[in-house]
């Protein structure tokens, strides 16, 4: 049985990220939250767009209050008034200054900037109290934070906040950005029925189609949920190859492990998928199969997570997340980071698999916490898996994780 860093490896190798022709599509700035840019974007404008000043205060001349203190002030005859939006009309000569708040244009002829703090006005004239530290004091030169026509943003980046701002102050409005992943999901199981359904004795709710559109949508793809399969060949073939035929990802729960009614394995094989993983030494999720249909237009890559509600989540957040993140054109930063926690109790495991552990991240005085969740840890309680952020991980041959001792925590959610 695979490693589960050996079927990582597979898996990351497997994902063909989406093609920055192919897969490129435009979206306005008011819809581009959480997109990833497909190409670096440039902007007309320098910023600073012009010299200004940092501070309230007088723009002037360095020369003429290079000696100025408290006991000799230098005297300057006030020529104008800068509020911020105003385009300065004067030209500074020697001994003259300009009344100038904070972002507004520097005037022609002034170099630097007195803060208002150390100067005393008396109507047309002000004294400076104080020698500025160096010419230029206070004024920001236009292009100094960035230049027009350099990149302002790099390709493969996911637009968030301060890129969002960035691009409304850049005046970039249209944004080539990567089509979202469309992820296709399908539960299988003659037990499950939908969650409005009066349930009949032996029922179950499929409850893993909701939490993995959820999960899909959480990591920008695109759900499309494709209902419930029986546990017949044919209508899962059917399933499965309209799935192929509109998705990147496939993701299917239940039917991967070895009961009589597992039949996935064997029909991916009849429709000609290639396949990599039928199981990794991971608990919760040992039953994963992993696919690729490689002749479809781009290639599809299949996930058959195994049917248990929790087993489903912990083998979408370790192995499928990273994936589709990676194929939604991420340059970086799409694997799977840990942190290192300290236990706030004993965490056990058989030492044979590598053991997933739900629970909470608390920070304490600036270190994490990891907080065990209460209950049951069967792979097929999902109960307690509510307001957990966070899986904890015991390495194969670890048994025993002691209270107090460091952990590797996944962040979920
Ligand atoms: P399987 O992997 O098909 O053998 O299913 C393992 C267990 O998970 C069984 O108890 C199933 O009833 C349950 N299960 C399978 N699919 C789902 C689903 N979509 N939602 C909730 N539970 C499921
Ligand atoms: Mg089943």
């Amino acid at each position: 049985m695979l490693l589960v860093k050996e079927a990582e490896a597979i898996i990351f190798d497997l994902v063909q990220p989406l093609d920055n022709q192919m897969d490129a599509e435009v979206v306005d700035l008011s819809s581009a939250n959480g997109r990833i840019l497909v190409g670096a974007v440039t902007s007309e404008l320098d910023f600073p767009h012009w010299t200004n000043s940092a501070m309230d205060g007088y723009a002037v001349q360095f020369a003429d209050v290079q000696a100025a203190s408290a006991e000799q002030p230098a005297v300057l005859e006030i020529v104008e008034e800068i509020p911020a939006g105003y385009q300065p009309q004067r030209s500074l000569q020697t001994r003259q200054t300009a009344r100038i708040l904070t972002g507004a244009v520097m005037p022609e002829g002034a170099d630097t900037v007195v803060m208002q703090e150390v100067t005393r006005r008396e109507d047309k004239q002000v004294f400076i109290l104080a020698a500025p530290a160096a010419p230029g004091a206070f004024v920001r030169h236009r292009a100094s934070f960035y230049q027009a026509g350099t990149p302002l943003l790099p390709a493969g980046i996911r637009l968030n906040a301060p890129e969002i701002a960035i691009l409304a102050a850049a005046q970039c409005t249209q944004l080539p950005v990567y089509r979202r992943p469309r992820v296709a999901i399908l539960s299988t199981g003659d037990e499950l029925v939908t969650p409005d359904r009066p349930l009949k004795p032996g029922q179950i709710v499929d409850s893993n189609q909701y939490a993995l559109a959820a999960l899909v949508a959480q990591t920008g793809a695109e759900p499309q949920m494709m209902g419930i399969v029986r546990d017949e060949p044919e209508a899962l073939k059917k399933a499965i190859a309209q799935a192929v035929a509109t998705a990147d990802v496939v993701i299917s729960s239940g039917g991967v492990s070895v009961g009589d009614y597992d039949y996935v394995d064997e029909i991916l094989a009849q429709l000609g998928a290639e396949i990599h993983i039928r199981a990794v030494a991971v608990k919760p999720g040992k039953p994963l199969t992993v696919a690729r249909f490689p002749n479809a237009q781009r290639p599809v890559l299949y996930f058959g997570l195994p049917g248990n509600p929790v087993s489903s989540l912990v083998s979408f957040w370790r192995f499928v997340q990273p994936a589709v993140r990676k194929l939604a054109g991420l340059a970086d930063g799409w694997e799977p980071k840990f942190v290192q926690a300290r236990s706030h109790h004993d965490l056990r495991s058989d030492g044979k698999r590598e053991s997933y552990l739900w629970g909470k991240m608390n920070l304490v005085n600036g270190a994490y916490e990891f907080h065990l969740a209460g209950g049951s840890h069967s792979s097929g309680n999902l109960i307690n898996l509510a307001q957990t952020n966070g899986l904890a991980v015991l390495p194969v041959g670890q048994t025993f994780i002691p209270v107090g001792e460091p952990v590797q925590v996944l962040p979920i959610g």
